[in-house]
């Protein structure tokens, strides 16, 4: 987490791998606000509990900037295709590109919707076709707050009062993190 307590980033979540945050805490760049009660890293000298919540001492400044690709894309269109109104999953949905490639159409926030599979064949290469809202780049605020809709999935139940995430949709999967060998260097 930044130093006022908010993740770096959400969309994905930022995290560093135990390696880094090992690092990071003997850098002096960190306090450690949770351990995994369940994971040590055995080196032939030492034992270390592994860091589950870190907090940076000095404030980040963060890009905020959102990455295109197809999770932010369904977000963005709200898991809709646009040219049915139907729900659907992220595997039922294809990026449909509102002027087709074979046009000179991009693939780019301001050319590409969300479109299930049926739709994206019927469409074709068509331009007669309209989404039902014309695509456009969201800011990181639009998608932060539409992925709150969303189950969000954490290795450790600690870090769920930080996220600032509706509680019933936080899901903890804990991966298998209790056996990791360090090299002592
Ligand atoms: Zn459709």
């Amino acid at each position: 987490m930044n130093a006022d307590y908010t993740p770096m980033a959400v969309a994905p979540l930022s995290t560093v791998n135990w390696r880094e945050a090992v690092k990071l805490v003997y850098l002096d760049q960190v306090d450690v606000l949770e351990y995994y009660a369940d994971w040590h890293v055995h080196s032939p000298s030492v034992t270390l509990q592994v860091p589950s919540v870190l907090v940076s001492r000095n404030y980040v400044k963060t890009s905020r900037s959102i990455k295109f690709n197809k999770t932010n894309l369904c977000i963005r269109d709200e898991f809709t295709c646009q040219y049915c109104r139907k729900l659907f999953d992220q595997k039922g949905l294809t990026m449909e590109h509102v002027q087709p490639r074979s046009r000179g159409g991009k693939t780019s926030w301001t050319n590409v919707s969300m479109a299930c599979s049926p739709c994206n064949t019927a469409k074709g290469n068509r331009t007669d076709w309209k989404p039902i809202k014309a695509p456009y780049k969201p800011t990181y605020g639009e998608i932060l707050v539409k992925a709150k809709h969303l189950p969000i999935y954490i290795p450790d139940a600690k870090w769920a009062p930080y996220l600032g995430w509706p509680p019933h949709l936080v899901h903890v999967r804990n991966p298998n993190v209790n056996i990791d060998i360090m090299e002592d260097s």
